[in-house]
């Protein structure tokens, strides 16, 4: 679904993705953690070319990002993005948040939009808030509905960037649950979050970045009880 191929990114003189080589299997559930700075946020966000690479080769989902006749537009709509800040549209209701793309993009008749889009409500138990607006919700709320706005689009990826590093701890939980649910069913997901229990419970595979680098690809089992590369070690201590 997603390979990285030697990929290396600088901004300016900061060499930010090192030779990223990264393979991504269909429904497979890829955890990234690191320390601030390591390049996390560039990695994922290449996928979808909101960071274009330098060097290399990066295929999604079938398409050589590198093409210069590689249709990128189509590839985004493929992709679900869930960002750190929820990003939701703060003028429109929740429901037209998430009809918003299946109706301009897709061309989705606006009743069956409203009625996907209900059906993604229930998926994230927020289905009495269809005509709320995003200040009127909690941060878990909000997450909620950019997760559910993110699905809309029949996405075959969905890309997390510390999709619950904004929340109070009492709402993180509520969002984990969506997202472990949407694993379950078989989604292709990279997630780069430090939420540890989440990458123990249900990544398939977990990669430890540092300055720009992967240092460590593992199952979780083998990465939490037998890091081995020092840096893993200091960033998995310095969690507990
Ligand atoms: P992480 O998500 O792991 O914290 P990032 O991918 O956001 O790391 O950043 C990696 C490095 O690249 C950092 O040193 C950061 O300051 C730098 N960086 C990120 N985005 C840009 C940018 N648009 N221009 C210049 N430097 C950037
Ligand atoms: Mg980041």
């Amino acid at each position: 679904m997603i390979t990285f191929k030697g990929v290396h990114k600088w901004f300016k003189t900061l060499h930010v993705l090192n030779d990223i080589n990264l393979h991504v299997t269909p429904g497979e559930v890829l955890v990234v953690c690191g320390p601030s700075g390591s390049g996390k946020s560039t990695l994922i966000r290449t996928i979808n070319q909101l960071e274009p690479i330098n060097q290399g080769e990066l295929i999604v989902d079938g398409i050589n990002l590198s093409d210069k006749k590689a249709d990128i537009n189509k590839l985004r709509a493929e992709i679900g993005f869930v960002f750190q800040q929820f990003n939701l549209y703060p003028h429109l209701s929740v429901i037209n948040n998430i009809t918003l793309a299946p109706i301009k993009i897709r061309k989705t008749p606006r009743a069956e939009a409203e009625k996907q889009a209900m059906a993604l409500l229930e998926r994230v138990g927020l289905a009495e808030k269809r005509d709320a607006y995003p200040l009127q919700l909690s941060g878990g709320q909000q997450q909620r509905v950019a997760i559910a706005r993110g699905l809309a689009m029949k996405p075959r990826i969905m890309l997390f960037d510390e999709p619950t590093s904004a929340l109070d701890p009492e709402m993180i939980g509520e969002v984990l649950a969506v997202m472990k649910d949407l694993a379950l069913s078989g989604m292709t997901m990279v997630v780069v979050t430090h939420e540890m229990g989440f990458a123990r419970e249900v990544a398939h595979r977990v990669v430890f970045m540092d300055h720009g680098a992967i240092l460590e690809e593992a199952p979780p089992n083998e990465f939490f009880g037998n890091p081995k590369h020092e840096r893993a070690q200091q960033f998995l201590r310095q969690l507990l």
